[in-house]
């Protein structure tokens, strides 16, 4: 299935988000969130996003076996690969697991 082209998508969380919220973002940062796996799409005008913020941050930290991508110390965080300033968006492919010494970025 493929969105249809327009100006904003709705969002709506998946039911083990807990939360019941329906947004809208602009349908280029739709097509990056299912992209890089952070939502999936449910019907041509709607996608479902499968993380919240702390649901997301284990995710990757589990991905990347607690490690941090860095140094390989014990990674108690995370981090933008690509920083929001620069575009990059909340996402298992644009965020890595880090120790807070190597840690950036606040997520
Ligand atoms: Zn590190």
């Amino acid at each position: 299935m493929e969105l249809f082209k327009q100006e904003w998508v709705t969002v709506k969380p998946i039911k083990a988000l807990g939360v019941k919220y329906l947004n809208k973002v602009p349908y280029k940062k739709a097509i990056k969130m299912v992209d890089e796996g952070s939502a999936v799409i449910a019907n041509p005008y709607t996608i479902y996003k499968l993380f919240d913020r702390r649901s997301l941050r284990r995710y990757v930290r589990k991905i990347d076996k607690n490690t941090c991508v860095y140094c390989g110390n014990k990674g108690e965080s995370t981090d933008y690969i690509v920083p929001p300033s620069d575009g990059g968006i909340r996402s298992p492919k644009n965020m890595c697991c880090v120790c807070m010494s190597c840690k950036k970025s606040t997520t």
